[in-house]
């Protein structure tokens, strides 16, 4: 077994666990929006870059959900998916390093509210390493776990101790809002985002996604519970098949009218993760000095 049907075989089984123990935050934006994160970032790409990773697009999106899958044997993954920023004073950790705040916060303390804006360099270094090595195995893994985390930084329920709703009543919302209602949308969400620009400095970056999820949440609450009031409790949900199990599920109704009153709010958290994790696919690659793969 080579390392990525390794991997593979690791993710089915870790998926199975992840499947009956649901831990913090399901499981971000879904398989299905992971893998299609993934996908779609491709074709951001310029030609060179844009044939290689289309090469490897079957793993680029079987991979996209391994960080989630890891959270159950890893204990230090789980804080790489989200911040709490309503934990912060916003003015005092917008655009801070990790260095910074260690200067006057423990390290459990900033580990326990959630990391995401600080592992996102972490994991893109570590592309531009595997790039000046021409290590394809490790570009398509850290290429996607990249992904994975971008695709994190850009749900506004990733940026809130009310993860899911749960301190206002509202639980459920999670996975109402970044798994449901995409799978739901399915090939709607197929837009294209690109070119992928060249993004210099990357921790910045990736605090202006999070802090631009984070403006969404306000919100995001506010429309759920409007639509929620609106609609009788027997219309809000069904039974539906996922494999051996029914479960109970919002509705088609439901999704679809918390959908449109968010006004396009999913499709371009979306579309931006697409463009963001192109950009530091080809930002690494560049930074790497365009290493060809012939
Ligand atoms: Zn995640």
């Amino acid at each position: 077994m080579n390392i990525i049907n390794k991997t593979k075989h690791k993710i089915y089984l870790l998926l199975f666990v992840s499947l009956v123990t649901q831990a913090r935050n399901g499981s971000s934006w879904g398989f299905f929006g992971h893998r299609k994160i993934n996908l779609l970032a491709i074709y951001t790409l310029p030609s060179p870059l844009h044939s290689f990773y289309r090469r490897h697009s079957k793993e680029l999106q079987e991979l996209a959900v391994l960080p989630d899958a890891r959270r159950y044997i890893l204990d230090e993954e789980a804080a790489r998916h989200y911040i709490d920023l309503d934990k912060y004073q916003l003015n005092q950790v917008s655009f801070s390093t990790w260095e910074q705040m260690l200067r006057h916060t423990s390290e459990d303390s900033l580990r326990k509210h959630g990391i995401v804006p600080w592992h996102i360099p972490i994991v893109y270094k570590r592309l531009v390493l595997a790039f000046i090595k021409k290590d394809s195995l490790q570009i398509i893994k850290l290429s996607s776990e990249l992904g994975h985390y971008v695709a994190d930084a850009h749900v506004p329920l990733h940026t809130s101790s009310n993860y899911d709703g749960q301190k206002t009543n509202q639980g459920g919302l999670h996975s109402f809002w970044e798994s449901r209602i995409p799978e739901l949308l399915g090939n709607k969400l197929d837009q294209f985002s690109g070119p992928a620009t060249h993004i210099i400095h990357v921790q910045e970056a990736s605090w202006s996604w999070v802090l631009a999820s984070h403006k969404q949440l306000k919100d995001l609450f506010k429309i759920a519970s409007e639509v929620s009031s609106s609609l009788k409790e027997g219309e809000k949900y069904s039974f539906e098949q996922k494999g051996q199990a029914l479960v109970k599920i919002q509705s088609i109704k439901y999704s679809l009218a918390y959908h449109k009153a968010l006004n396009n709010q999913i499709e371009t958290r979306f579309t931006a993760a697409i463009k963001h994790v192109g950009d530091l696919w080809y930002s690494a690659w560049l930074e790497a000095g365009q290493p060809s793969f012939e």
